[in-house]
């Protein structure tokens, strides 16, 4: 059944692992925001990083930026009178660079403390999507900064912004979220995990382009899932594994209800099944599941869905939830 525990180590390829993980693991909504607190939290999160390492993959880290990209928007707000503003795309690839440091610093850190030896290439990637995706028709991805009304009308009529109206706690600009189709680096990204360097990439799903008329690609002002741009970066790197970090240890049958069940091993149908019977929200386990369904399709291999604290247990399969080409679903026992 689990194929990668007779890869050799030593042999010409090493399996490739791609992990996922949101942008919450490196800034939590009780934290100040102050940048000790986001390299405290990147220092952390190479421990558990390391442990893939340990196991003997290659490894390409998607990181999200929903925190962090919504203070840059903060910034440029605050500071509209004297700089003018960036758009999205601009903030999204910021993002990339800011976190990227944080996280190969550490990364780098972890590794020397480990006497790993290891390069580490934090890269910026543009994900490129469909300008005609549905989703553009109607923006529904808050992000940035709270407005009042009579700001969120002058920016609504002046820049064009979609915005909604959050009751209570104000006026927000909302972004849409289209479909990743590529990610326009793949090939060098492959190189160099071919080569054994550990690639950052995809951060907050990427820098969103669409390709013009000429086949020029420009920026535009969304939000791409970041779920979804690893799952592309998996199958394009031909990863073995691909593991989405989240804050449940594992998948659950009838999710918070009396009947629920952990699940250990989920058929790749069953979890369409699943999905369709709205057991997975849009928001928050729907993206993930739907993500995972598109790599275990597309390659016949397997995800891993669990959260940092099971991740050395889940290695091991003895924890977590892995999605699979085909099977029995499997019931952790209950507690
Ligand atoms: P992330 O920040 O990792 O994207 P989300 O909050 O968006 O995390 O998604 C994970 C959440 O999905 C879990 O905390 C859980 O509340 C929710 N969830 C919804 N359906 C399920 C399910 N069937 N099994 C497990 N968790 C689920
Ligand atoms: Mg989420």
């Amino acid at each position: 059944m689990n194929e990668r525990a007779t890869i050799s180590l030593d042999g010409d390829r090493r399996p490739v692992a791609v992990i996922a993980f949101g942008g919450n693991a490196l800034l939590r909504p009780q934290d100040h925001g102050t940048q000790e607190e986001q390299f405290t939290l990147a220092w952390k999160a190479t421990r558990w990083l390391v442990e893939i390492l340990r196991r003997g993959y290659e490894l390409a880290i998607v990181h999200g930026n929903g925190p962090q990209v919504g203070n840059i928007m903060i910034q440029v707000e605050e500071a509209i009178t004297k700089i003018p503003p960036q758009s999205l795309d601009v903030a999204v690839a910021q993002t990339q660079g800011s976190m990227g440091y944080m996280l190969a610093n550490q990364l780098r850190n972890r590794l020397n403390e480990e006497q790993l030896d290891k390069d580490i290439a934090a890269v910026l990637s543009q994900v490129v999507v469909d300008r005609h995706d549905p989703a553009f028709d109607s923006p529904a991805k808050p992000v940035g900064p709270y407005y009042t009304a009579y700001r969120a009308n002058l920016l609504m009529q002046e820049a064009g912004w979609d915005m909604v109206e959050e009751p209570g706690r104000g006026w927000r600009k909302v972004v849409a979220s289209p479909k990743p189709k590529q990610i326009l680096n793949s090939r060098l990204l492959k190189r160099l995990i071919d080569d054994g360097a550990v690639v950052i990439a995809g951060g907050g799903g990427g820098i969103p382009v669409y390709e013009d008329v000429g086949g020029y690609f420009r920026g535009v002002e969304a939000v791409i899932d970041k779920d979804y741009v690893a799952a592309i970066l998996a199958t394009d790197l031909d990863a073995d594994l691909f593991i989405v970090l989240t804050n449940v240890p594992m998948i659950a049958e009838h999710y918070g209800r009396p009947n629920q069940r952990w699940l250990r091993t989920l058929p790749v149908t069953r979890a369409r099944e699943m999905l369709s019977s709205n057991q997975f929200p849009p928001g928050s386990m729907g993206p993930k599941v739907a993500a995972a369904i598109d790599f275990v399709s597309a390659t016949g291999k397997e995800v891993l869905i669990t959260d940092a604290d099971s991740l050395k247990q889940a290695l091991e399969r003895k924890a977590g939830t892995f999605i699979i080409a085909d099977g029995e679903p499997e019931y952790a026992p209950s507690q």
